[in-house]
């Protein structure tokens, strides 16, 4: 670092896409383009950062103080990781330059969404309906009860049902808006009328649909019929290590639909991946993908395995909208819902219902949500212990997983 005569003065800057967050005496700086980082614990520096927050405006320093509070290789970092910059203030212009923060501000009502200067309708948030038609299930799976709160999986459970119909009236507010909405049919019974139903009557208004269903309840001749009738778009095979896999697996994979069929295998240890891989390269399977499962014993393998670190924390580029929208929203949960066979609609399946299609409208469902949600407003900045972490804002939101073992931070990081 060069730097100059024994008095010189300079304004500290920070770039407009440099992220800054400080907790507990420790300050972050995150570079969105390069994604480059600097931590610091510097006294001297947290109380800057402090006031540029705050205000937006540079900061005075002098080489007297860069020497003295040891923060020649900090500045140099700041300079090498297009962080910030160092400014020599000469006497003619020593007004501090403003830094530009972004901010986002969301407003709502029940019928528009404001992003900043983009206004758009509200139920345009929602991205992906989940929609259960269950059975009594005849096959054992020893994750039925722990699986559905972790993916979207069946799950065995008898249904006071609503009229499949009174659904279709419910979501058709959705549907009108003809966007890319992604809806899911979990069963256990691809033989379950509701369903069949529900597939041919919104046959010409709903385009992405996909069927999620066990390898063991997969029947070719009704996947083949549902196909040929053009009702889905896709179809997901679940599978775990209680199915008995081989022989469905030849009937899904001699389908002439074989490319609309993809593959979710649930993993609970080393074993699993080890077998499951072998049953993939057997029938020359490339499209699937592995989906950890949390049994209450494998603790060690979801410490190994799916617990956050530092280098997988900062493994993607962040930009900053990525940081905003994480101070706003969940992006795991955001626009997802979730509508069971006796008209409950949950936004997330480890939360309480928040509303049923006989007495709300989704409007009301979808705004309701965004103010207050318990799931798409489920932020790292508002529990314990992420409140206090200086990566809270750019950790990876809440999943399913911290909400089925109980504990926010499923992370090992040093910071
Ligand atoms: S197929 Fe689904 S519903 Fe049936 S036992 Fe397995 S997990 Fe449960
Ligand atoms: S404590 Fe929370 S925010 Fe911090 S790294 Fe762990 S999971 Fe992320």
């Amino acid at each position: 670092m060069n730097l100059k005569a024994k008095n010189t003065m300079y304004f500290f800057t920070i770039e407009p896409y440099v992220y800054v967050d400080i907790k507990k005496n420790k300050c972050l700086l995150y570079n969105t383009i390069n994604n480059e980082k600097i931590i610091t614990s510097n006294k001297f520096v947290v109380n800057m950062l402090k006031i540029i927050k705050r205000f937006s405006i540079a900061q005075k320093i002098s080489l007297y103080e860069i020497k003295k509070y040891n923060l020649l290789d900090f500045f140099s970092n700041v300079k090498k990781y297009y962080i910030g910059d160092l400014l020599i203030i000469d006497n003619l212009s020593n007004k501090p330059p403003v830094i530009q923060r972004k901010k986002i501000e969301n407003k709502y009502d029940a019928t528009f969404l404001r992003l900043g200067d983009v206004k758009v309708d509200i139920l345009s948030i929602v991205k992906e309906v989940n929609l259960f038609f269950l059975n009594e299930c005849k096959s054992k799976c020893d994750i039925c009860t722990t699986a559905y709160t972790q993916t979207t999986h069946c799950y065995n459970k008898k249904f006071k049902k609503v009229d499949y119909e009174k659904i279709v009236d419910f979501l058709r507010p959705i549907v009108k808006l003809k966007r890319s909405v992604k809806f899911n049919f979990v069963t256990n019974d691809l033989s379950n009328l509701d369903l069949l139903n529900f597939l041919k009557i919104t046959s010409n208004s709903i385009h992405q649909k996909e069927i999620i269903v066990n390898i063991d309840n997969y029947n070719q001749d009704i996947v083949k019929k549902i196909f040929d009738n053009k009702l889905i778009s896709s179809l997901k095979i679940l599978i775990n290590r209680t199915n008995k896999i081989p022989t469905n697996m030849e009937l899904v994979n001699s389908l002439e639909f074989k490319q609309s069929v993809k593959y979710n295998l649930l993993v609970e240890n080393d074993t699993d991946l080890t077998y499951y891989k072998k049953i993939m390269n057997k029938f020359k399977i490339s499209n699937y993908n592995f989906t950890p499962i949390y049994n209450k014993q494998n603790y060690q393998f979801f410490k190994n395995n799916v617990f956050l670190n530092d280098e997988n924390i900062f493994k993607n580029k962040l930009s900053m909208k990525q940081i905003l929208f994480n101070q706003n929203f969940n992006v795991f949960n955001m626009g997802k819902l979730y509508i069971l066979q006796n008209g409950d609609v949950l936004t997330n399946l480890n939360k309480k219902k928040i509303g049923n299609i006989k007495t709300s409208k989704i409007n009301d469902i979808v705004y309701n949500e965004l103010v207050a949600g318990k799931a798409w407003r489920l932020l790292r900045q508002n529990i314990v212990p992420c409140k206090s972490c200086l990566l809270c804002n750019v950790c990876p939101p809440v999943s399913n997983y911290e909400l089925t073992i109980g504990r926010n931070d499923l992370c090992q990081v040093n910071v």
